[in-house]
């Protein structure tokens, strides 16, 4: 059955707001917009957020990397402050350069930040058929290391080596996160996710520590299956996963496939948790096929917003903006072409406002 009144209530930070550093007022929060798709959907969610009445401040920064006095390229340093200084931002896509010598930007960002956990809920939303109507899982993905730590070299002509990084620490961190956000969201379950049978030292490693975290948490069921067996599983039984904790990977291709069994990149919000602050953004990338055409769903990166108003505890604001936007989905008058519909994301986004 459809999952009636679906919400992402998700409330990703433990501490309490005042001592994450916005305790009262008119809170600043960093945004970047982001390349391709990008500024319109932050438009989009700016728009629908000024209906709304929220109490927030946008401070916009530019991430376009600048050569720093080391003569390397990096993210400007106005921007590193705002997130420093805010402790929340939202983000549109970055466009990755192709190629020797290009590091990815969001790589830049993770690491500059410390944003040790991604989290991406993902429920099947009312009104908006799909293949499967059952889906309510929280996939949640190591973010610094793993195959993505980013050392790789040639050893010879034609032999590339890449390293992947497993520490105690960083799988002890987002292991720690996985139960706290199950215990806080009323979630039974956590499933780690693994290839130790292959990778016997990382995912050893990986597992150990998810593992030992686990018997600090009695109350949450926990259960260790292979990558290969939550994938064919995934298309056969949902009911059998709840929250998924799993290296950075497996937890990128994982969170995608869960993306697609609930209507696509373009409905998926997450989150990125960091040791000083956290960062929401969409799934999805840049989509230059439609940029600057007013074609865009602005729903993931609206619903990260929504998020991300939970973390601040700003709950009101985030059940309003989140019940117009599954309203105006379910309704389906005005849903975006990646969703079936002929509606431009500025009239999609019109409608939103209208119902708050
Ligand atoms: P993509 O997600 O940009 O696009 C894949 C397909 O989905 C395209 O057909 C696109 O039109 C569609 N799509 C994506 N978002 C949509 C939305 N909101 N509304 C409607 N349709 C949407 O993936 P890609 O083409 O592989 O990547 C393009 C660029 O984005 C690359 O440079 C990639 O590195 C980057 N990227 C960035 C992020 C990020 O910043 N977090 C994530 C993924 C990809």
């Amino acid at each position: 059955t459809a999952l009636a009144g679906a919400t992402f209530k998700a409330k990703i930070n433990t501490t309490p707001a005042a001592s994450r550093g916005y305790a009262s007022g008119v809170r600043k929060v960093t945004l970047i917009p982001g390349d391709g798709i990008g500024p319109e959907i932050s438009a989009a969610v700016q728009k629908i957020f000024t209906a709304a009445k929220v109490p927030i401040e946008w401070e916009a920064v530019d991430v376009t990397p600048v050569r720093g006095p080391d003569g390397k390229f990096g993210i400007p340093q106005a921007a590193i402050d705002s997130v420093n200084t805010n402790k929340i931002g939202l983000k549109g896509p970055l466009m990755t350069p192709v190629g020797k010598g290009h590091r990815s930007l969001n790589l830049a960002l993770r690491k500059e930040f410390n944003l040790y956990a991604n989290v991406r809920p993902c429920r099947s939303l009312v009104g908006y058929k799909t293949l499967y109507d059952d889906v309510d899982v929280v996939t949640i993905r190591e973010n610094t290391e793993g195959e993505y730590s980013g050392i790789e070299h040639e050893i010879v002509d034609g032999v590339v080596q890449s390293i992947k990084l497993i520490t105690e620490d960083a799988s002890r961190r987002v292991a720690e996160y996985a139960f706290q956000y199950a215990k806080n969201n009323n979630r039974k379950k956590v499933t780690v996710v693994h290839k130790a049978n292959i990778m016997r030292m990382s995912d050893g490693l990986f597992l150990r520590c998810v593992r030992e975290t686990a018997q600090k948490y009695p109350e949450i069921q926990f259960e260790e299956r292979y990558l290969d067996t939550v994938c064919l599983n995934m298309s056969r039984n949902r009911a059998k996963y709840d929250v998924l904790v799993m290296p950075n990977l497996y937890g990128d291709i994982l969170s995608d496939m869960c993306a697609g069994l609930v209507g696509g990149l373009g409905l998926t919000p997450s989150g990125n948790m960091g040791l000083n602050g956290a960062l929401f953004e969409s799934v999805h990338g840049t989509a230059p096929d439609i940029a600057g055409k007013d074609l865009a769903n602005p729903t993931a990166l609206l619903l990260s917003a929504v998020m991300m108003l939970r973390h601040m505890e700003l709950n009101s604001y985030a059940d309003k903006i989140e019940a117009a936007a599954f309203a105006v989905i379910a309704e389906g008058k005005y849903l975006t072409g990646d969703l079936g519909g002929k509606a431009k994301c500025s009239e999609f986004t019109n409608e939103i406002c209208s119902k708050l």
